[in-house]
């Protein structure tokens, strides 16, 4: 667990089985976690250096998006979920996948799914029917503002090529932003791909949220300036529809 200010901290990624970044925002009265973990296993590793930190269990965790390293921890999580509209529409449809390695061949085969994912759930899950799919207690649709108590939380739906359902967490108050997968290309329809609207929208988006942090899913922190830097040079130097 990495302390970034007083009052957020973050459990770096892992690249073994593609786990993201997990957030924790301390306010007085409630905490709040961002993005619920790939596993039970990889929720226990967060929630045990919460609780070792002598920090209080989550009350909250918001979802950054639906893909399955960001949420598949949320049935083993004793706190509120929030996701946006569109993420719990993902998520509702999963409810109904099978997993079974027939099941996953065929997903793969339709497009449903992506090898990448099917390699890293597997990793991850030897046993593939600890597998539970749940979709978010409470949802809203672009906007939704959380006092924690001292310090506040917005969650915020951006244009993103990676996913149309994606959510950052906004902290003011510190200057930090948690931006789950948003700044990544499109990886689910046939070859990975930014398109040109979406990434100018979202280019012009932080340009106007003041902050001096970002945390991405699978990397370090940006600061605003590297990440817009970051987000520039993709946007002149990759193939982009
Ligand atoms: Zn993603």
């Amino acid at each position: 667990m990495i302390k970034l200010t007083d009052r957020i901290y973050y459990m770096p990624h892992s690249e073994e089985t593609d786990r993201p970044i997990l957030g924790y925002i301390r306010g007085d009265k409630f905490t709040l976690m961002v993005d619920s973990g790939n596993s039970k296993k990889h929720v226990e590793l967060f929630t045990d250096d919460i609780l070792e930190l002598e920090m209080p269990y989550p009350d909250f965790v918001a979802i950054t998006h639906s893909h399955w390293d960001h949420t598949y921890g949320m049935s083993s999580l004793k706190a509120i979920s929030i996701a946006c509209k569109k993420t719990n529409e993902y998520l509702e449809n999963m409810l109904s996948w099978e997993w079974t390695d027939e099941a996953m061949k065929k997903r793969l085969a339709t497009g449903e799914d992506i090898e990448f994912c099917d390699t890293m759930i597997r990793r991850e899950y030897p046993d593939l029917s600890e597998i539970q799919v749940k979709t978010a207690d409470i949802e809203f649709n672009e906007i939704l503002k959380i006092d924690l108590g001292g310090i506040t939380c917005e969650l915020m739906r951006l244009e993103s090529s990676h996913a149309d359902d994606c959510v950052v967490v906004y902290v003011p108050e510190e200057k930090v932003i948690f931006i789950g997968d948003i700044i990544s290309e499109d990886f689910h329809h046939g070859e990975s791909k930014y398109y040109r609207e979406k990434l100018e929208s979202l280019i012009n988006d932080f340009k106007s949220i003041d902050f001096n942090t970002a945390l991405f899913g699978h990397m370090e922190p940006f600061s605003k300036q590297e990440l817009l830097t970051w987000l520039e040079e993709t946007y002149s130097e990759n193939f982009i529809l």
